[in-house]
């Protein structure tokens, strides 16, 4: 069995009036790349929409009694869409900060800023550098040049790969050393 999905900025499927259900039903069938994988599969249960707060912009994180974790933070990474490692953390810093603020009995917006400040010194430079190559998406020749060269270089396809998970790696793709060493390497 597989989990199969499909997403599209939020302002992007207005402005297109795009069927995302549709859309996601139409590549299955007949888009070359995928099409074969399910040639014999069939679908079990309904198709599920559902929004993904994205942390595209900084936001304010707590106040008076009050703190945000995961997707209630939108903190789910642009680039990748995965929400899960940052909720974690935000749960993580959200305890820490909850035992102090009961150890001095203090829940004030002003205390439980600091929460704020250790969850966005910690993720707020992941985020923007993925909000950064979201973007990158706007330039359909960019990106299909970028996976192209990937679908032919095994070295190359490795590296595109591993940027999901490593910052250090994906922090390239905002070189322009990078797209020289592509055209040329
Ligand atoms: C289709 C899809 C695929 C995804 N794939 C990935 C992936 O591959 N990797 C990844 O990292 N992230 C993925 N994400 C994102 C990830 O699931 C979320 O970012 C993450 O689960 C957020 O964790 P959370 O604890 O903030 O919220 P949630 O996991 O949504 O937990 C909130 C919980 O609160 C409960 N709740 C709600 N209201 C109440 C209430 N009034 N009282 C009591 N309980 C309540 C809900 O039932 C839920 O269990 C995906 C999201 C979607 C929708």
């Amino acid at each position: 069995m597989a989990n199969v999905g499909a997403g599209m900025l939020t302002r992007t499927i207005s402005s297109k009036k795009v069927n995302l259900k549709e859309a996601m039903l139409l590549a299955i069938k007949n888009n070359p790349s995928i099409k074969d994988r399910f040639k014999d599969a069939n679908i079990i249960g309904n198709i599920d929409g559902w929004g993904l707060p994205l942390g595209s912009k900084k936001r304010k994180l707590s106040g008076n009694r009050i703190i945000l974790c995961g997707d209630a933070a939108s903190m789910i990474d642009p680039f990748s869409g995965e929400g899960i490692s940052n909720a974690m953390y935000c749960g993580m810093r959200a305890a820490e900060v909850s035992r102090d603020a009961i150890n001095s009995s203090n829940y004030t917006d002003d205390f439980l800023s600091g929460y704020d400040q250790f969850v966005y010194n910690r993720l707020w430079n992941e985020l923007k550098l993925s909000h950064t190559l979201q973007k990158l998406c706007n330039y359909p020749s960019l990106f299909n040049f970028v996976v192209n060269k990937a679908s032919k270089n095994e070295t190359f396809r490795q590296t595109i790969s591993c940027m999901f998970d490593d910052i250090d790696l994906r922090e390239k793709l905002r070189k322009p050393s990078f797209y020289f060493k592509m055209l040329f390497g």
